[in-house]
């Protein structure tokens, strides 16, 4: 960690500066024109010095060292497949790319530094090396359901995230305090591989699954999702 701002201690990271917060009211008004960006469906803002370095992975502060909150958004992957394409990989990378532009020139307006982020690396256990999916958890956009998805309150699982990194403090909106799995059980029992169970899940089961059919295994463990009205 090369940072000055940030201290590690058992993967946690802790500032040593105090900065002053972004006003709530113009946080409010920040979220509401994100808002308006294309298919953006929600917007949650993450205090990064609760963020935890998954096994084998890197942190956001790999991209902007003095990174305090991740404004976060969401927006329902069918939505981005029509718009972008089917390929899952090409229609996020490209959805990500326009998003974060436009979601940075709302923030520079108001005087916020920030940087989008793409990033592509996995982890030997096939996780992403920078967890989007923690980062959206932190900004309260949802919790993790046992499918490991994020399940968003009102959208479900079926979302896509995007995370844009400023070097302000903005008060945080998360974590929500309640899960919002049900413990159905529809995800670990309809996934054709057994790749989810009680308290794991064998992402490479999943990836050959979809790799042998040479497209989507029909997601059964997003689409039956009761979360969001699946
Ligand atoms: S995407 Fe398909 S193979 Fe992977 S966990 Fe879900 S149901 Fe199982
Ligand atoms: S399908 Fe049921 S068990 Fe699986 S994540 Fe959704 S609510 Fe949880």
């Amino acid at each position: 960690m090369t940072c000055e701002n940030i201290t590690e201690s058992k993967g946690r990271f802790e500032w040593i500066e105090n900065r002053e917060p972004v006003d709530i009211k113009v946080k409010e008004t920040i979220r509401n024109e994100i808002l308006e960006v294309g298919l953006v469906r929600d917007v949650g803002f993450a205090d990064l010095s609760q963020y935890s370095k998954v096994p084998g992975g890197s942190t956001p502060f790999e991209y902007l060292n003095d990174a305090g909150t991740a404004v976060v958004y969401v927006a329902e992957t069918d939505d981005v497949i029509q718009k972008y394409g089917k390929w899952y990989v090409v229609s996020l990378n490209n959805f990500l790319k326009k998003t974060n532009d436009k979601v940075a020139v709302i923030l520079r307006r108001h005087g916020i530094y920030c940087l989008g982020i793409i990033d592509e690396r996995l982890t030997d256990d096939l996780m992403g090396k920078v967890s989007f999916r923690q980062i959206a958890v932190l900004a309260g956009l949802g919790t993790v359901g046992k499918s490991t998805c994020v399940i968003h309150p009102r959208l479900g699982p079926s979302i896509m995230i995007g995370v844009v990194l400023t070097n302000s403090y903005v008060p945080r909106d998360g974590p929500l305090e309640k899960e919002l799995c049900s413990d159905c059980d529809a995800c670990l029992r309809e996934c054709p591989v057994g790749a989810i169970d009680d308290d794991s899940f064998n992402r490479r089961k999943c990836k050959d699954r979809r790799k042998i059919l040479g497209k989507g295994c029909g997601t059964p463990c997003i689409v039956l999702c009761p979360v969001g009205g699946g």
